[in-house]
C-alpha cells in the first residue's frame, strides 16, 4: 500500500470537546480502485478532490453503497474497532444487489486499519466519542449511458464523533411515504436509500419530530424501521423487532443487542408487529419501552409516538433494557468490560 502523508494537519480545527456527528473528516483518505476486472493496490492520500469529472457514474446512476462503524479509543488507549468483518460482509451484501464487484477482505481491513493507526490522533479520548469510520463504493467510470458502469473506486472517510441523540426522541409514524420496497435495495446501504428519506424525514421535523418510524411499503400498517435505525420494543418484558426482510437493514447493533437479551435470558421476537398493537400497546400501558438501534446513537430511546396527530407517550426507562444495552455495548467498546465475544478488532 502506497501512503502519502499530509503536510499539514487540520488536527487543530477541530474542538475535540463539542464534537457533533460527521462535519470534521479526517486528514487521510484510503483509496482502492478498480479497473480491467480487477482491484489495483490501494493507497492512503490527504484528504481532498476528486480527480473525475462530472460523467463520474454513480452521480447519474447511483450504484453507489456504503458503511458506517467506529473505532473506539479504550481505557488502556489501545484503539479498537468493533465488528468490523460485520461491515465488510454487508458492504459486499449491498454491493452485490447494486452489480458493483466486491471488495476483497484483506483490501477492507488493511484498508481500515492503516488508515487509522496514521490518523490516530483522530480517535477522540472524550466519553462516549469514536472515530467514525464511512468505507464507501462507487461508480467511477464516466459516460452517460443507463448501464453499469466498468470502474469502481472504494474509499474510507473518518470523522470524530460524540454522540447522536442524547435525549429521548419523539418519531412520527410514517404513513404515506415508503422507505423500502418489496424486492427493492432496502436491506442495503445504497445511497440512494437515504436520498429518498429525506423529504419525509424533513416534513416530521417540521411537525416537531426527530425521525420517521417507517412502516411497510404496501398497507403502512406495520412498523420496520427507525429513520436510519432498526426499532425494538419491549412488551411483556419481551424484546419484540421486526423480522428480518428485504425491507430491513441487517444491523449489527441490533444483532449485537439480540445476543446479549438472549444471553441475559431476556425473551426475543423477530416477527411482524403492527401500528395497531403498538399503538394500542402505548394507550393501555403495556408498552414498556420502544427504542432504535443504530451504530451511529447505538440506542436511542423514544418517548413519543406521532400517530393520526396524536402524540402518544411511551415510558422513557432510566434502566431499562434499552439503556442497559448501551451500557453493556459501551464496556466491551471502550475496553471495560471482558470481550468474551471477541468482537474487538485491536489495531
Ligand atoms: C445502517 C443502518 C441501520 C443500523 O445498522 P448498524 O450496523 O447497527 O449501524 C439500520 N437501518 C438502516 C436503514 C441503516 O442504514
Amino acid at each position: 500500500m502506497k501512503v502519502i502523508p499530509t503536510t499539514e494537519s487540520r488536527i487543530s480545527t477541530i474542538d475535540f470537546n463539542n464534537l457533533g456527528f460527521g462535519a470534521g473528516l479526517s486528514d487521510h483518505v484510503f483509496i482502492c480502485e478498480y479497473k480491467n476486472g480487477q482491484w489495483g493496490e490501494g493507497i492512503i492520500q490527504p484528504y481532498g478532490a476528486l480527480k473525475q469529472g462530472l460523467g463520474l457514474h454513480a452521480l447519474h446512476y447511483g450504484q453507489a453503497v456504503f458503511e458506517g462503524q467506529k473505532a473506539y479509543r479504550q481505557a488502556d488507549g489501545r484503539i479498537a474497532i468493533f465488528r468490523p468483518e460485520r461491515n465488510w460482509e454487508r458492504l459486499n451484501r449491498s454491493g452485490e444487489r447494486m452489480l458493483i464487484p466486491a471488495v476483497p477482505k484483506e483490501i477492507f481491513m488493511e484498508g481500515l486499519s492503516e488508515l487509522i493507526r496514521l490518523d490516530a490522533e483522530w480517535v477522540p479520548r472524550g466519553e462516549n466519542t469514536a472515530l467514525y469510520l464511512r468505507p464507501f463504493l462507487f461508480s467511477s467510470s464516466e459516460f452517460v449511458a443507463a448501464r453499469p458502469s466498468e470502474e469502481y473506486t472504494f474509499a474510507i472517510v473518518t470523522s470524530p464523533v460524540g454522540e447522536l441523540y442524547t435525549k429521548p426522541v419523539k418519531v412520527k409514524i410514517e404513513q404515506h411515504f415508503t422507505r423500502a420496497s418489496q424486492g427493492g435495495v432496502g436491506y442495503t446501504k445504497a445511497a440512494g436509500n437515504y436520498g429518498g428519506a429525506f423529504l419525509a424525514t424533513r416534513r416530521a421535523v417540521e411537525e416537531g419530530f426527530s425521525q420517521v418510524l417507517w412502516t411497510d411499503h404496501a398497507e403502512h400498517a406495520y412498523l420496520e424501521e427507525a429513520g436510519t435505525m432498526n426499532v425494538a420494543f419491549v412488551l411483556n418484558d419481551t424484546l419484540v423487532t421486526p423480522a428480518l426482510s428485504d425491507r430491513i437493514l441487517e444491523g449489527i447493533t441490533r444483532e449485537s443487542i439480540l445476543i446479549l437479551a438472549k444471553e441475559w435470558g431476556i425473551p426475543v421476537e423477530e416477527r411482524r408487529i403492527s401500528v395497531d398493537e403498538i399503538v394500542a400497546a402505548a394507550k393501555n400501558g403495556s408498552l414498556q419501552e420502544a427504542f432504535g438501534m443504530g451504530t451511529a446513537a447505538v440506542v436511542s430511546p423514544i418517548d413519543g409516538l406521532g400517530y393520526q396527530g396524536e402524540i402518544l407517550p411511551v415510558p422513557a426507562q432510566v434502566n431499562g433494557v434499552a439503556m442497559r444495552m448501551k451500557k453493556a455495548l459501551a464496556d466491551i467498546r471502550y475496553g471495560r468490560a471482558a470481550d468474551a465475544k471477541g468482537w474487538m478488532y485491536h489495531l
